[in-house]
């Protein structure tokens, strides 16, 4: 498939009767088939996620957040629902959604074709579970994902031309793992300058993508890179438990995951270094005074996931209803 001009999307018609696009959401149809038959196995509760509420992330920096007039309370539509995944965890120890996330990103942004001002989070939270356990969750997760709808949908795939012998390399083994430091140091080696102490740019994305032939982790990412939930470790001070999976082929970031800060006093103190004042917390931290359960989790881009499976030029064309940053569309 190729994308039309920069930032401009078809008429919502042509869009949705385009035998590209059938092929494309029929692939996002089974990779979402098949993630909910994976984690109903593993015992996953599925709950339908809130959208509206006092509070939401405060981790993705660089977009705005939604307000909206809730019986004259100011509420924030969800750009993630981690704080809610946390709270769930009181009903079921592993519980996942399929999020609607909202974030006004840049309109410079409309051009990356990574970007989308409105996309879905599949939103995965595992009580008791440590960092790594999560890693290799998600790793289980694509792996299957992947293999399912490759095996099922040979027709969609070859409509979109789509060649998914990359994809059948990316079930046969394991996906590597480097922490953020290892990941500076290779880039460094490759000529790119990297701050030891923030998130990768997306120069150094690409290049770490580009190098990679299968799906890898970057893990321990630096205090001041992420929100508060993410826990900062206990041997490293300074890193968190977190991690990054990144796409190759170019396709980058597909999704992002930690083991989660969880105690009363670690919550505020990670409040207050990520600039967050704890007075418009109020329900969360009234419940993690009560309790929340220690958890590690992780939500993948569901359009980002499917434009690197179908092979896409932009995000946009994973979604039905596409809604690039700055542009207007319905
Ligand atoms: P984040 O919490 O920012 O790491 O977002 C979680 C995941 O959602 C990322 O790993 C991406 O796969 C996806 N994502 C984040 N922002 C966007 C966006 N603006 N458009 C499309 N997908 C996104
Ligand atoms: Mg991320």
């Amino acid at each position: 498939m190729t994308a039309p001009g920069a930032a401009v999307l078809p008429s919502p018609g042509r869009h949705l009767s385009d035998p590209g696009t059938r092929a494309v959401l029929r692939v996002q149809n089974a990779l979402l088939l098949s993630a909910r038959r994976f984690l109903a196995e593993a015992g996953f509760v599925e709950l339908l996620p809130p959208i509206s509420g006092p509070v939401t992330d405060p981790g993705a920096r660089g977009s705005k957040q939604v307000d909206i007039d809730y019986y004259g309370h100011r509420y924030k539509l969800m750009s993630s629902v981690i704080l809610y995944k946390q709270a769930a965890l009181r009903t079921f120890p592993k519980i996942f959604c399929v999020a609607p996330n909202i974030r006004l990103e840049p309109p410079e942004t409309a051009d990356t074709g990574r970007h989308l001002a409105e996309f879905h989070q599949l939103d995965v939270e595992v009580a008791g579970a440590r960092r790594d356990e999560a890693v290799q969750l998600v790793e289980e997760l694509v792996v299957h994902m992947v293999r399912e709808t490759v095996a099922d949908l040979t027709e969609q795939f070859a409509l979109i031309d789509r060649d998914v012998r990359a994809l059948t390399h990316l079930t046969q083994g394991a996906f590597h793992r480097m922490t953020h430091t290892e990941a500076v140091a290779r880039l460094r080696e490759n000529g790119h300058e990297q701050s030891l102490d923030a998130e990768l740019d997306w120069a150094a994305e690409a290049l770490l993508s580009a190098k990679a032939d299968r799906p890898f982790f970057v893990t321990d990412y630096p205090k001041g890179s992420r929100g508060f939930y993410d826990r900062e470790s206990r041997t490293e001070p300074g890193r968190l438990r977190s991690f990054d999976l990144i796409a190759p082929e170019g396709y980058g970031e597909l999704c992002s995951g930690s083991e989660r800060t969880h105690s009363y006093p670690e919550i505020i103190a990670r409040m207050r270094e990520t600039g967050e004042n704890p007075k418009k917390y109020g329900w969360y931290l009234d419940l993690v005074r009560e309790g929340i359960p220690r958890s590690s989790g992780f939500g993948i881009g569901i359009e980002r996931l499917t434009r690197y499976v179908a092979g896409l030029d932009a995000v946009w064309q994973a979604s039905a209803f596409p809604k690039l940053p700055g542009v207007v569309s319905p």
